[in-house]
């Protein structure tokens, strides 16, 4: 269903949302833009998010004044994207996006609006007029523009009523708009996930028809939305989506395959869920959370697999432990981009499970000074969690060193180093060992 175009303005008192829930900064850019005539409105997450009394991730303004314009009116700009020229506003850590309204392509030239044949929108510079802007957003509870002059909210694509009936509607065609930008379905699965929203039926059917053109976005950018989608707060659920919309098999292939053909007692959707439940409630309690160990989570156990082959191939544990992740991180680049101060930790995490699994008295206590030793610990915490139920006393003993001093650390190695020696010594007196002429 095609969205009907009709200005409604909500007065303040109407929506009760009060200035005082903008952040400072956001109000500072707000101000200056309109002191200096322009229009100047918040719109997107940070107005839906205040309407559904959530707290903005951030702030982003959309105004009439062009990118250069806003660049004379704030010392602290920096103007970003060539797709899509924006301007933000820097003050420290926080950023402020704004953004020029834009407007329909038709008639613009190519370099200013721009399509490839699938209907992709390689650049979008075509400013316009505020209900222009609108119609050019994602979803019509993202196009819900605050007023500075008046404190009064303007909807021209019911924005207002979808987000009382929890719908999350594209605006537009859907099939138009997701040939546009294919991310969109993305967002669609985030938005969904993180508002608990139902999509209005095209918006969720046409995910179906094109979720393949997500193969033609730039890696880089779909790891950024993968990050969002799964370290947002509102992970599990997003993954659960994901995979429900088949989107999930194009950015992971790999782990989507070790899900569905695992012969491992479902290990690796475990430990998936279980580390995204982690996660979630990790940011719920304002803890910060790293990228790399999800990722080196959700590529374990394909890592496994292919160490196993390597193993069969002849290959030492370790060596082929390093062939493995080199070759699982390297295909894995293919769908989403790793940068690399990840991809050298997800290394480390797994390399050091090997570590971890075996300690002599010298390796462990180089281990436990090791500056990721947390992120391994925690790593082989999970994967006893979801079923490697042989590591739980390796579990134990590295939980309970950590409590000890130097010295009762180094007697706990020693006993350890003595217990895996009588150990082996029983095993080889079991081990039937054969005559020559046998
Ligand atoms: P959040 O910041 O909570 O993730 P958001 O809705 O603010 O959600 P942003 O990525 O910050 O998302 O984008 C700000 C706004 O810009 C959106 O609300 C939407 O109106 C518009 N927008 C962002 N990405 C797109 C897109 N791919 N297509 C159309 N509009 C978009
Ligand atoms: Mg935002």
């Amino acid at each position: 269903m095609k969205i009907k175009i009709k200005k409604q303005i909500i007065s303040s008192q109407e929506h009760g949302v009060s200035r005082d829930a903008i952040s400072a900064n956001a109000l500072k850019v707000l101000y200056r833009l309109k002191d200096a005539g322009y229009q100047a409105y918040l719109v997107g997450g940070g107005v839906r998010d205040l309407l559904l009394g959530k707290k903005p991730k951030d702030f982003d303004v959309a105004t009439d004044a062009h990118p250069d314009e806003v660049k004379r009116l704030f010392r602290n700009c920096r103007l970003i994207g060539r797709r899509f020229r924006l301007a933000h506003i820097l003050y420290g850590r926080d950023v402020i996006e704004v953004a020029t309204f834009r407007g329909p392509h038709e008639g613009k030239s190519p370099s200013h609006a721009d399509q490839n044949k699938e209907g992709r929108i390689i650049r979008d510079n075509v400013f316009g007029s505020l209900e222009e802007d609108a119609l050019r957003r994602d979803f019509s509870i993202n196009a819900l523009y605050y007023n500075i002059r008046d404190d009064s909210i303007v909807d021209f694509t019911g924005g207002m009523e979808d987000l009382n009936n929890k719908i999350l509607r594209m605006i537009g065609d859907a099939e138009t708009r997701y040939r546009e930008d294919p991310v969109r379905m993305l967002r669609a699965v985030r938005f969904a996930a993180k508002l608990d929203f139902q999509m209005e039926q095209e918006t969720n059917n046409q995910i179906f028809e094109l979720g393949h053109l997500l193969e033609d976005i730039p890696v880089a950018r779909l790891f950024d939305e993968t990050i969002k989608l799964f370290q947002g707060g509102y992970g599990l659920r997003c993954f659960q989506l994901l995979r429900e919309y088949q989107l999930f098999e194009l950015l992971f292939p790999m782990t989507e395959t070790s899900i569905i053909g695992s012969q491992e007692d479902e290990k690796t959707l475990k430990i998936v869920e279980q580390a995204l439940r982690n996660t979630d409630e990790r940011i719920a309690s304002g803890k910060s959370v790293n990228p790399a160990f999800f990722l080196a989570v959700l590529l374990w156990y394909p890592m496994h697999e292919y160490k196993n082959r390597f193993i069969e191939r002849g290959e030492h544990e370790i060596e082929a432990l390093i062939s493995a992740s080199r070759e699982v991180l390297t295909r894995q680049q293919a769908y989403t981009s790793i940068p690399k101060r990840f991809s050298l930790m997800i290394r480390e995490i797994w390399h050091m499970q090997s570590q971890l699994q075996h300690p002599t008295r010298k390796r462990a206590m180089r281990t436990l000074t090791n500056k990721r030793f947390r992120a391994g610990y925690d790593f082989l915490l999970l994967r006893n969690k979801v079923g490697e139920t042989e590591l739980a006393s390796l579990c134990t003993w590295w939980t309970d060193i950590q409590t000890k001093n130097q010295s009762e650390q180094e007697a706990m190695c020693d006993a350890l180093v003595k217990g895996q020696k009588k150990s082996k010594r029983r095993k080889r007196r079991r081990t039937p060992v054969l005559s020559k002429n046998s």
